[in-house]
């Protein structure tokens, strides 16, 4: 998608401060975290949101939560993490591709919302 903050960042045409890829994902800190530790994982594919996922094209998400995993092992995020994704208006969703925030660092506020 040629309009598409993440994918640009996934294309390297916008910086950002990368946590990790492969060749289905891209990891990257948030720019205004709310957490002492917070990144994005999105996948390189241009998917806008969960609400668009279907048997089709949803394994990728599997794969990302497996990522999600073993980065947490690899930053030593031993007190745990959320992982939270906002799909649509209602979820004030921003960026219209699907992207998985990972909240750690802290003992996380109870309320989900
Ligand atoms: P959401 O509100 O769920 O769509 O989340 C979008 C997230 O993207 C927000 O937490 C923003 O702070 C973050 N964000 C926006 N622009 C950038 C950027 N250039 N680099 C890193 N994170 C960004
Ligand atoms: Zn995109």
């Amino acid at each position: 998608m040629s309009d598409c903050l993440f994918c640009k960042i996934i294309a390297g045409e916008i910086p950002s401060k990368k946590v990790y890829e492969d060749e289905l994902c891209y990891a990257f800190y948030d720019i205004a975290p709310q957490a002492p530790v917070h990144f994005l994982v999105v996948p390189r594919e241009h998917i806008a949101a969960a609400s668009e996922l279907s048997e089709e094209n949803a394994a990728v998400v599997a794969h990302i939560f497996s990522v999600i995993a073993r980065l947490a092992k690899e930053l030593n995020l031993t007190g745990g993490y959320r992982v939270v994704t906002n799909a649509g208006a209602d979820a004030r969703q921003t960026v219209k591709h699907l992207h998985f925030h990972v909240l750690a660092g802290a003992e996380l506020s109870e309320k989900m919302a």
